[in-house]
């Protein structure tokens, strides 16, 4: 590094802490051990009411909120009578089947007495990580959110092998909520956030307010231990943390022991802030336009590239013809009359779909292939143009 370059770090300013009303799409994950009283097996009922204060209050100020709980194994494994500790792989799996019903139900009944709809969403890891599976997910989050209702999600316990797993919510919440184009991921937890030593053990150790970059002296301060009931630890949250902040998600680490967890932070409670240097739309649209192979190509014409330069969607209406053997959601080059690249997007159809509707009115779609479906070929969200 030159003097300048060290000078400049120097007299850098400490990164600004954003604010939490900024933020317009937001996941909220809730811990097992914050929602289950693990001694007695019971959900912590005042707490969870305090919590979807909070939520509702966010939600009926107009944001999408998105919620990541865990718990299903806690709730069930008393039921079933299991021992305390560690579980076997299949009674754990055993115990979310039972767990998680308590668990919808109990986050239906909660938001459903503030005048706000759960929907319960189960995914396993290849849903997250296969591309068809994750766009499928993903209109049916954007879907709940457009319906004002409020997606409820876990891991699917009771069907996820050992091997392909989350196995962890830290890390589940993370891939959701950029999935989701969330601005902000809130990590509900038992600590109050990334301190620069354990703090139960060493009293010099303070928490870290804001962490512009998971570095590796980052990842030294987070250490092995995990906390005493939930899954994750500290590593596991520096995980979302990278996985969140790469996708264009900020992410924050909040003590969710306390009442009325969100808005404590809203007071500017003390917390960690991993900052993302993106947002989801670009980092969505640098993922569409450098890391994926396209699949073929649509000609467009005149009118659709106009449309395209003016921030439009594609509709089949501007199609004039299609290329290659692609499936519903495969990244595809856009081009103009001339054969000119003008984008790249995601394609709502497959190729056969695709030449069927093309050139016609987005109206006809249903009749054209006897099922209804999205009006645009290729959406503006999954699109990336020029030097976008
Ligand atoms: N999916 C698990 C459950 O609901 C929890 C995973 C975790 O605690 O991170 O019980």
């Amino acid at each position: 590094m030159n003097a300048r370059a060290v000078n400049k770090q120097q007299t850098a300013k400490p990164a600004a802490v954003p604010k939490l009303d900024q933020f317009r799409r937001i996941t909220i994950k809730v811990g097992s051990s914050l929602l289950v009283d693990h001694e007695k097996g019971c959900v912590r009922r005042d707490w969870l009411a305090a919590l979807a204060d909070d939520i509702a209050s966010l939600h009926g100020e107009g944001r999408d909120i998105l919620i990541v709980s865990s718990g299903s194994v806690a709730l069930g494994r008393t039921v079933l009578g299991l021992p305390k500790g560690a579980l076997r792989l299949e009674d754990s799996q055993a115990a979310a089947a039972v767990g998680q019903i308590a668990l919808a139900r109990l986050w239906a009944e909660v938001l459903g007495d503030r005048m706000v709809t759960a929907g319960q969403i189960l995914v396993t890891f290849g849903d997250t990580e296969e591309r068809q599976r994750y766009l499928n997910a993903r209109e049916t989050i954007g879907r709940l959110l457009d319906l004002r209702a409020i997606p409820v999600i876990n891991e699917n316990d009771t069907v996820a092998t050992a091997e392909i797993r989350y196995g962890d919510n830290d890390r589940l919440a993370a891939r959701v909520a950029t999935m989701a184009s969330a601005d902000l991921l809130i990590l509900l937890s038992d600590v109050a956030g990334l301190y620069t030593a354990p703090p139960g053990t060493d009293p010099e150790a303070k928490l870290i307010p804001v962490v512009p970059r998971v570095t590796a002296e980052i990842e030294a301060m987070a250490g092995g231990a995990a906390s005493a009931f939930s899954r994750g630890g500290m590593r596991t949250k520096l995980e979302a943390a990278k996985i969140a902040t790469t996708g264009g998600t900020h992410m924050l680490i909040a003590d969710g022991r306390v009442a009325h967890p969100v808005q404590r932070i809203r007071e500017a409670a003390l917390c960690t802030w991993f900052l993302t240097p993106s947002n989801p739309v670009t980092a969505r649209k640098k993922w569409i336009g450098g890391s994926l192979e396209p699949r073929g190509t649509v000609h467009v014409d005149d009118g659709a590239v106009k449309a395209i330069f003016g921030g439009a969607s594609l509709l089949p209406a501007g199609v004039k013809r299609v290329e290659g053997n692609f499936a519903r959601g495969d990244c595809v080059v856009i081009r103009d009359g001339q054969g000119a690249e003008i984008g790249r997007g995601l394609v709502a159809y497959d190729a056969i779909e695709a030449a069927q509707i093309a050139g016609r009115n987005s109206r006809e779609i249903e009749k054209v292939l006897g099922i209804p479906g999205r009006a645009e070929i290729i959406h503006r969200d999954d699109m990336v143009v020029g030097g976008e």
